[in-house]
């Protein structure tokens, strides 16, 4: 799936790919603060990783808040939350999407967690628990989301 951005109701909504060809500069203007969906990106590598943190570090008369956060942004969120000891991840990710799956049935699904939150709440955070739309059975989600989490808790 190929890259797309498209800009509907105040946010700025990235899906597909992240790669080399994203040229964010030249499709927005680049001030106040900027809300990206970013529910539908579906992967990332690292000269689109690279290109998005140069807009992280664009400090001047710009902020991000990035939306529906997925897996796929866990390698963005790390760094951001090693590099910048005074820019916490909670602050910029606003919320993530966590996969869950049912051992009982295989039935998948998304769920939406608000990050601002979980900034106030560091040490004793703990995933939500979500039952099966098909079957009941408690659902589990990867180990990926519990290091998602974390790195919100962290540099708090
Ligand atoms: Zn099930």
């Amino acid at each position: 799936m190929t890259f797309k951005l498209e800009k509907s109701g105040g946010f700025i909504k990235l899906s597909g790919n992240i790669d080399e060809s994203i040229d964010l500069a030249s499709s927005l203007d680049l001030y106040g603060t900027l809300f990206f969906d970013v529910g539908e990106v579906t992967g990332i590598n690292s000269i689109g990783t690279l290109k998005m943190i140069r807009l992280i570090e664009r400090k001047a008369g710009l902020s991000i808040q990035f939306y529906k956060c997925s897996s796929v942004f866990k390698f963005l969120i790390s760094y951001v939350a090693l590099k910048f000891g005074s820019i916490k991840a909670s602050k910029i990710f606003s919320s993530l999407l966590l996969d869950y799956n049912c051992p009982q049935c295989g039935e998948e699904k998304q769920v939406l967690v608000e990050t601002r939150r979980l900034g106030n709440i560091p040490a004793q955070f703990s995933l939500p628990q979500e039952g099966c739309p098909t079957c009941q059975f408690i659902m589990q989600t990867t180990e990926d989301a519990e290091e998602l989490i974390e790195s919100f808790s962290q540099g708090e």
